[in-house]
């Protein structure tokens, strides 16, 4: 696939002038925002400066009968999200699933089957199935994509990291693609180890993250220190996966948060997976989130990959689903994202990038009430992976006034029904329309 997919030809790219009857989620809305008889949120009327939104203001009746101006656009009550982040996947493994055998069920087996593909890894291979992320990522209407990048060399520098940080500045202006070291947590153990390790994460540049694989089979407290005291000296933020295992010893998460207060940790530290808090003891679990609250630290939840790899045995039904407390995070104030994790490879072998579609499954797993109104944040907080006192550090209540006016506008679906209908939908990025989502 060429760039010039991506971009088509600039006549068909209009770029509207104001966004007339959209339909925006609460969490996206000031607190006085009137509601329509219907008891939802009243539709909002955009405008847009160029590539940024100037205004927003409660849709005026009067606009729906008078002539509409030069520019103006009706979506008539169409969902209207921002372009959203996806802020786990792992683009190095994507696409291997039609070259594996069979694997063993699990977690645990999923790694010996990627273990085995990477014989096949070369930087074209790499680069060509990272590319078809990003094409599908940008198609479905998402703007920052952050992805894990397996890393098992504790003195050198796997091939397909320095990949990934060709396609993010060649993707730049169109995707923020951050990049992860997926470290097994023992390459800490050794402080002068950590600390070289570390280095050669900030050495990348902007948008590299300094992580690991935090997992009660490779506990190691004095490691798991290690990281983080490498991270605060070469000021990275940190992205773990932790206890991603239905394992109630596990301590990774607890762990984390003792540290970094230890610490007084000054970056952002996100934690993906986090399953076994939900078969910790209750109140223990609800103790250590009032203590996470407190911390800048953000939760990611990945349903699709939990749903499948947890609680798996050949022949056996599932009984636990491996959400983490997503519902008890959020009530304390905890950033909460939901993000893709694995496609198309040992680990998950569907997924397409999309998500929207990602929601679905989350709605399902997680029980989620309004997923539109109250969870689409959780696709959307980009600020929730920025570190804090930055430019781009999280907001009490977001706003898209004066953000750059690249939405998601979903035509055909409601705020009772999303995700379902999520096609078709289209993409502004800069103010201008791209490419519809096709898959
Ligand atoms: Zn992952």
């Amino acid at each position: 696939m060429t760039t010039d997919t991506f971009f088509p030809a600039s006549a068909a790219e209009t770029a509207p002038r104001r966004l007339l009857g959209a339909r925006l989620p609460a969490w996206l809305l000031p607190a006085q925002w009137p509601a329509a008889s219907s008891g939802q949120p009243a539709w909002a009327d955009l405008t847009l400066d160029r590539d940024r939104i100037a205004a927003i203001a409660p849709h005026a009746v009067s606009s729906t009968g008078a002539a509409p101006q030069a520019g103006d656009e009706r979506l008539d009550g169409a969902l209207v999200l921002p372009c959203f982040v996806d802020a786990h996947t792992h683009l190095d493994k994507a696409y291997t699933v039609s070259r594996l055998g069979q694997a063993e069920p699990g977690l645990l087996g999923a790694i010996e089957a990627m273990v085995a593909d990477r014989a096949h890894w070369t930087a074209a291979d790499v680069r060509t199935r990272a590319t078809r992320g990003l094409a599908r990522a940008w198609a479905h209407g998402t703007r920052h994509l952050r992805t894990h990048v397996d890393w098992t060399e504790a003195d050198g520098i796997p091939l397909a990291w320095p990949v990934l940080r060709e396609l993010a500045q060649e993707w730049r202006g169109r995707l923020v693609l951050e990049q992860v070291s997926l470290m097994k947590l023992p390459m800490f153990e050794d402080p002068a180890r950590a600390d070289w390790l570390a280095r050669q994460v900030a050495a990348t540049g902007e948008g590299a993250v300094l992580g690991a694989f935090v997992h009660s089979t490779n506990w190691n407290e004095n490691a798991l220190r290690h990281l983080l005291q490498a991270a605060q000296r070469h000021d990275l933020d940190v992205d773990l996966h932790v206890d991603e295992e239905l394992q109630p010893r596990a301590q990774g998460l607890a762990a984390t948060a003792r540290i970094m207060r230890e610490l007084g940790f000054e970056g952002r530290v996100v934690c993906g997976h986090t399953c076994a808090l939900a078969v910790q003891d209750h109140d223990s679990a609800l103790r250590l989130l009032d203590e996470i609250g407190q911390l800048p630290l953000t939760l990611i939840a990945l349903p699709t990959t939990n749903l499948l790899l947890q609680d798996a045995t050949t022949g056996r039904t599932p009984r636990t689903r491996g959400i983490t407390l997503i519902k008890e995070a959020r009530a304390r104030g905890i950033p909460v994202l939901l993000a893709s994790d694995n496609v198309q490879d040992p680990f998950c072998r569907i997924g397409n990038f999309d998500p929207a579609e990602l929601m679905g499954t989350a709605t399902l797993a997680a029980q989620l009430e309004r997923p539109f109104d109250d969870w689409s944040d959780s696709l959307c907080r980009s600020d929730w992976l920025a570190r804090p006192g930055a430019a781009s550090a999280p907001a009490a209540r977001p706003t898209l006034i004066g953000r750059p006016a690249d939405l998601v506008v979903f035509d055909e679906a409601d705020a009772w029904s999303w995700p379902a209908h999520a096609t078709p939908r289209r993409v502004l990025r800069a103010g201008r329309w791209r490419q519809a989502s096709a898959t």
